[in-house]
């Protein structure tokens, strides 16, 4: 089914509108306010949100009585409807698993021995640098759809597998084109900063110049990103290079986001003059950075997939950051070394199980707090009239149970800007 001409949805169980009177990126208390309005309706039209109330309410609207015919009714049979997941955190332009990371890290080998048995990024770049830009665009296009069968309508992609000029455009290009394709929203993100190439090796400070003075330009040119993404951390790029990147996306007018702090602490301070959307990662920071983080409208991203994938018993501290006044997002990370899964809900309820999240905050997370971390919190994050019509309808009475059935998908049908796709088993007239 794909139809932009107009969708209504009524007979929900529980509609997570998101609305609050809170502005800004949920904090706080307000992280945990859904807006549920239950046996609700919503009323699609051109791909954005127009109405929002009770079945009983559309039902009996004279417009809708008079426009019915035109319009594809969707029966939700009481299941839970909410704002499309925002994935704020990938990295999908790979082309092959990373098994051999996978077995030898199950087996106790540290990072040198993986890459010396031919595993770790090296594996990712060789792969993506042989690649052609149409190979990668259907990888992308496979991960997006897959994306969207878990719920998610909104994601940022970052390149980062390529590491020349080259290949890092090649990669832009291909989100590009695979956005193109996919009725969900696709925001794309430039991290040539994502590894030092072997070829650098020992001339890291020139393939920060690289990085700056010629990919940057060329990123920009070709409006081929919206951001500018760092690997701020312990064996990649220092806080002083970061600034340096943040500098170069800065003057060619790119918005800057960073990896910090997944194997080791970084001072916040000199970052967040640079306004980042987002800092990712973030388990290990230091309390002194929580008030200027709090303070600041830029979201802290956790990526609780990463933690169990790679094994550890450690996990971002998510009740530190929202006692603190920290907004909180939650994304996938999803890339084939540290977090191979696109599904939000797995990622929502790790938060719950090893985060303290609650099933509420895990929401606002991964919805309105998400689109903060990518500025789209004008169109996407919550149901409301005049935003985009992104919809995720869940086979679940009770919203808690999205987290609650972890390892499996209770998605039965999204909406991304108005294009409807999945099936619902009670599904009525479509
Ligand atoms: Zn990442």
């Amino acid at each position: 089914m794909r139809s932009r001409t107009g969708l209504l949805l009524v007979d929900i169980g529980q509609l997570l509108t998101l609305r609050s009177a809170a502005g800004g990126p949920r904090r706080g208390a307000s992280l945990s306010e859904l807006g549920i309005i239950q046996d609700a309706a919503v009323l699609c039209l051109g791909g954005k949100v127009v109405s929002v109330g009770t079945t009983k309410d559309a039902l009996r609207d004279p417009w809708l009585k008079k426009n019915r015919k035109k319009i594809v009714e969707i029966e939700c049979g009481g299941h839970v409807v909410l704002p499309g997941f925002v994935d704020s955190h990938t990295h999908p332009v790979f082309t092959q698993p990373r098994l051999v990371d996978f077995e030898k890290r199950i087996s106790g080998a540290n990072y040198e021995e993986i890459a010396e048995a031919g595993g770790g990024i090296r594996s990712s770049i060789d792969g993506v640098r042989k690649a052609s830009k149409s190979a990668l665009t259907q990888e992308i296009v496979t991960a997006l759809a897959d994306m969207a069968r878990h719920g998610t309508t909104t994601v940022e992609a970052k390149s980062g597998y390529g590491l020349n000029a080259e290949s890092e455009l090649k990669s832009l290009e291909a989100i590009r084109a695979a956005a193109r394709i996919w009725p969900g929203t696709v925001v794309s993100t430039f991290l040539g900063a994502h590894a030092v190439p072997a070829e650098y090796r020992g001339r890291q400070p020139e393939y920060v110049d690289l990085v700056c003075n010629e990919m940057i330009p060329a990123v920009a040119e070709r409006k081929l990103a919206q951001f500018v993404d760092v690997f701020c951390d312990r064996g990649a790029f220092s806080a002083t290079e970061t600034e340096q990147i943040f500098a170069a996306a800065e003057k060619h007018r790119l918005a800057v986001r960073a990896h910090v702090g997944q194997l080791s602490e970084t001072r916040l301070g000199p970052l967040l003059r640079y306004q980042p959307a987002s800092l990712d990662h973030m388990d290990h920071v230091n309390d002194a950075d929580l008030p200027a983080l709090a303070r600041s409208d830029t979201v802290a991203t956790l990526v609780p997939g990463a933690n169990y994938f790679l094994g550890s018993e450690k996990y971002p501290d998510a009740r530190r950051f929202i006692a603190a006044g920290v907004a909180v997002a939650l994304a996938t990370d999803y890339n084939p070394g540290s977090s191979p899964t696109l599904s939000m809900p797995m990622a929502m309820s790790l938060a719950c199980t090893h985060m303290k999240m609650s099933p509420a905050e895990a929401i606002a997370a991964a919805t309105i707090n998400g689109a903060w971390a990518l500025r789209l919190a004008g169109g996407k994050g919550t149901v409301e009239p005049g935003k985009d019509a992104d919809l995720a309808v869940f086979d679940v009475s009770d919203y808690r149970e999205i987290p609650y059935w972890f390892g499996s998908s209770r998605s039965a049908l999204t909406i991304m800007n108005g294009v409807a796709s999945g099936q619902l088993s009670s599904q009525g007239r479509t």
